[in-house]
């Protein structure tokens, strides 16, 4: 590290020791981190902004405190307390991992990049940020705030998803042996309180002075935009399937999208083949609603028909469907897709 790059980290560092922001999986002072915390929310906040992770951080841990009692518990669980955070395969992992980590690592998690990488949802980003905020050791972290920091900081003109290489350097280049974890940290906080991705707020910065992209009066410019690729898109059908004050509501097959989650049945958008299913194309329907939804990958038009069944009418009913209580669906682990259309039902229906 030059002497340059070491007043960086330092200047960070002092900046990060003023204006940490408070978040419920940190601790300051002299404590150590708790690296089961730190697991879950990093796990929590792939693909998910940190305001969106807070509340269901606090209940997870509320709910399983250590690995050993969440191995212990049951998946639907934990899928059910996921339930409107999305990218539900996290849920799955995050549960199996906790097996091994028991019976593996005695309810110790592993503190190496070989071993964290072993673990089911543990990519390169997430086992060095383990590394560095959990173990205090030192690893590269570059997350999406990150990227931004530091493509302005070297002033590098190249779309961060062109350049992860050169920032990933760079990012080397500047990172401490010492408080690893807090440096870290340190670039993730700067990057989304002051470094934002628009108008950053330069005055406030601690590191304005050796920032190239300020001095080039470029802040606003760099990283460079991508252009925006459009996003596919899908047409499904889902059915409210209603017999007095029961609705017909099923799990999802244990693999592909929304696996394993409760949902209304539905057809036609998820690239699935669930025979279970084939029953519906003999009912007689009623179109009465639709909604849009957004996918990382495609936005779905759903379309949302009323079937009713008479209370004394029986419908045989394929492996793991049942009527549910309308007046109590609470209790069950509905995606976010599924809430949205649960919602959007019952307020056309009101007067
Ligand atoms: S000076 Fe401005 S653009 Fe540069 S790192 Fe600081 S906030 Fe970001």
């Amino acid at each position: 590290m030059s002497k340059n790059q070491k007043i960086i980290s330092d200047k960070l560092l002092k900046w990060y020791d003023q204006n940490a922001r408070l978040l419920p999986w940190r601790l300051f002072g002299r404590a150590k981190p708790d690296p089961y915390k730190i697991w879950i929310s990093e796990i929590m906040l792939q693909q998910t902004t940190v305001q969106a992770v807070i509340p269901y951080f606090k209940l997870f841990i509320q709910k399983w405190p250590t690995v050993d009692q969440l191995c212990k518990s049951d998946l639907s669980e934990v899928l059910h307390l996921w339930s409107g955070l999305g990218y539900y395969s996290r849920a799955r992992n995050l549960h199996l991992s906790s097996s091994i980590i028991n019976s593996k690592y005695n309810n110790f998690l592993p503190s190496t990049e070989s071993e964290l990488l072993k673990l089911p949802g543990i990519g390169s980003y997430t086992a060095a940020a383990i590394m560095a905020i959990a173990f205090n050791k030192r690893a590269v972290v570059v997350d999406g705030n990150i990227k931004r920091v530091v493509s302005r900081l070297f002033f590098l003109e190249k779309p961060i998803k062109e350049n992860y290489r050169e920032i990933w350097d760079y990012t080397n280049c500047i990172t401490p042996n010492i408080r690893v974890g807090d440096f870290v940290q340190s670039l993730m906080d700067l990057g989304s309180e002051v470094c934002t991705p628009s108008k950053p707020r330069c005055y406030q910065c601690p590191v304005i002075n050796d920032c190239k992209a300020k001095n080039n009066k470029k802040e606003n410019f760099i990283p460079l935009k991508q252009r925006k690729l459009e996003k596919n898109s899908r047409n499904g059908s889902s059915f409210f399937i209603r017999k007095g004050q029961k609705v017909l509501i099923y799990k999802r097959l244990d693999h592909g999208l929304l696996a394993s989650l409760d949902a209304l049945p539905s057809i036609g958008w998820d690239n699935q083949v669930d025979h279970r299913l084939e029953f519906i194309k003999k009912l007689e329907k009623k179109k009465i609603s639709s909604i849009k939804h957004e996918f990382t990958h495609f936005t779905l038009k759903m379309d949302i028909y009323l079937v009713e069944y008479l209370e004394n009418e029986n419908l045989k009913l394929p492996k793991d469907f049942i009527w549910a209580d309308i007046n109590n669906l609470k209790k069950f682990s509905f995606p976010t897709l599924m809430q949205k259309i649960l919602k959007k039902i019952i307020n056309d229906q009101k007067p």
